[in-house]
């Protein structure tokens, strides 16, 4: 699924908290988000495996949730909500589809690192790909409504969400033909620096 639709999965989960203590609904929301996003800072890394824990976010969210709601105070609600949004998010990414340059061929059969288990799980596929067609109306039909409930920063952080998502679904498919290109057209200027290439000039 895309980093978006974890975003706005994270701002759901918060979004209860306004009907139940409003007055501490904007750290529910910031965590929430942050959370949702968290786990794909590891992107440029081992993707979804250095900060991606299915068990361990799940494991620490429990108690987390607990001591929110015995002792509720903005502190103790983000880091709630941020754990929570975390572990959903890497419970997820399972449902979605491997990982692969082109995951729609759906060849991988690593969808996400258990390190409880000691192995990769397997992707479902209930969404085939992240910034498929079903991954954007999931994150449309979770934005349209949360943008109508939310209002002031996060309102704007659900329409620019909804915008991205529609932006890289569209594009998806066509990413992984750009990236040859990238890495070709862009170390250029360094490689005229390289003394074995001038020296053949
Ligand atoms: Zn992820």
């Amino acid at each position: 699924m895309m980093l978006t639709t974890h975003v706005l999965v994270g701002l759901a989960l918060a979004t209860p908290v306004l009907a139940v203590a409003p007055e501490l609904g904007v750290p529910a929301l910031a965590g929430g988000a942050i959370g949702g996003a968290f786990p794909d800072a590891d992107m440029y890394t081992a993707h979804r495996r250095t900060l991606h824990f299915p068990v361990y976010f799940a494991a620490l969210a429990v108690p987390a949730l607990g001591l929110a709601a015995v002792a509720p105070t903005p502190a103790t609600v983000a880091l709630a909500l941020f754990l929570l949004a975390a572990a959903v998010h890497c419970r997820m990414d399972a449902f979605g589809g491997g990982l692969e340059l082109r995951p729609w061929k759906g060849t991988s059969d690593r969808a996400v690192y258990d390190h409880y288990r000691g192995r990769w799980r397997s992707p479902r596929r209930w969404i085939r790909y992240d910034g498929a067609p079903e991954d954007f109306a999931f994150g449309l039909a979770l934005g349209v409504p949360l943008w109508v409930v939310l209002d002031g920063p996060f309102d704007l952080l659900v329409a620019a969400a909804l915008a991205v998502s529609a932006v890289y679904a569209a594009v998806r498919k066509r990413l992984p033909d750009l990236a040859p290109v990238v890495a070709e057209v862009a170390p250029e200027p360094l490689e005229s620096y390289l003394p074995d290439e001038s020296e053949e000039r």
